[in-house]
This record gives structure tokens, sequence and C-alpha cells, in this order.
């Protein structure tokens, strides 16, 4: 879901320049979707609340801080059509809202309805020490751990690595 995705590029992306943010924004049909400096000022904080679901330890955790983000962002589903036909669709907040609310409620939606579909675990932040990406894993299993190929090449080597100096020792 777009609030998903939008929330997982914040985290990893918490200092945007602000026409990256709109391209993203854009790209997920958000309407009037140009953000300005001060509103990617106003989400850093967000964004900071955002990584907590990611990197709680159980399903129960990040529902409760989800639960949370919900009644921050005063997240209130409509069914919006722009008119002439054209689909309905929900909107969390108003669209007069200024952008910065609209994307803490898309973003606050977003998770919650994985948690709802009870891919909660799927929302993770990367096994490697140090490495800091969140991710919602959308793989069959829902067993990824790790952001990239890169990040789990790196934690098997060191492993592997560590397993051998033990043997050495032995
Ligand atoms: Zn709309
Ligand atoms: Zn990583």
């Amino acid at each position: 879901m777009a609030g998903t995705r939008v929330a997982v590029w914040l985290v990893n992306n918490p200092s945007p320049e602000a026409p990256a943010l709109t391209a993203v924004l854009r790209s997920y049909d958000v309407h009037e979707p140009a953000a300005t400096a001060a509103e990617v000022r106003a989400l850093r904080p967000w964004t900071r609340r955002l990584r907590e679901v990611f990197e709680a330890g159980t399903v129960a955790e990040k529902a409760g801080c989800a639960d949370a983000l919900l009644i921050a962002a005063d997240c209130r589903p409509r069914l919006v059509s722009h008119g002439n036909g054209l689909p309905f669709h929900f909107h969390y907040a108003p669209v007069r809202s200024s952008l910065a609310s609209r994307v803490k409620a898309l973003t606050a939606a977003g998770l919650a309805h994985m948690i709802d579909d009870g891919g909660g675990e799927r929302l993770r932040a990367c096994g490697r020490a140090g490495c800091g990406i969140v991710f919602a894993d959308t793989s069959r299993n829902g067993r990824r751990r790790f952001c990239s190929v890169r990040c789990a090449n790196q934690v098997n080597v060191t492993n592997h690595r560590l397993r051998q100096r033990r043997a050495a020792a032995r």
C-alpha cells in the first residue's frame, strides 16, 4: 500500500530535498504533492516515530506504536472522488489540510493496514547491526532479514569468519 511505501521511504530518507519528497509522493498519487522545505522539516520528528514501528521487537509493540500514530495524525479515512466518474478512494486527512498533515495520516494508515492484514512482523529494520535501513518484507515466505544482498553477504562473511576463528581456537 502507498502509505507503507511512503513510510519506508521517509524513514530511509529522513532529510530529503523537498523536490525528492514531492517526486515520491507524486509517484503514489498523493494530492497536490508539492513539498516545501518547511514541510520536510515538519516531518522529521514524524519520521523518527515511524522508525519506531519498524524497530519494535514484537507485533504487539508495533501495533501500539502504529495506533499512537493514527491518533497523533488524526487519521480519519474518507471516501473521495475527484468528480466526473473518477473512482472513489481513501483520503486519510482532508484534501485541504497541509501536506505534512496528509503525509502523517497516510503513513500512519499504511502501517496500520499492514498490521491489520497480519503483516506486522514484515515491517522490519535490516538485521545487520549499524545498517538502519527499514523495509516492508513482501517476499512470499516473509523471512527476509536484510535490506539488501550486500548486507546479507556482509553478515554471512562476518559469521563465517567467527566460525573459522572459533574452530581454530579449539
Ligand atoms: Zn484523491
Ligand atoms: Zn542493511
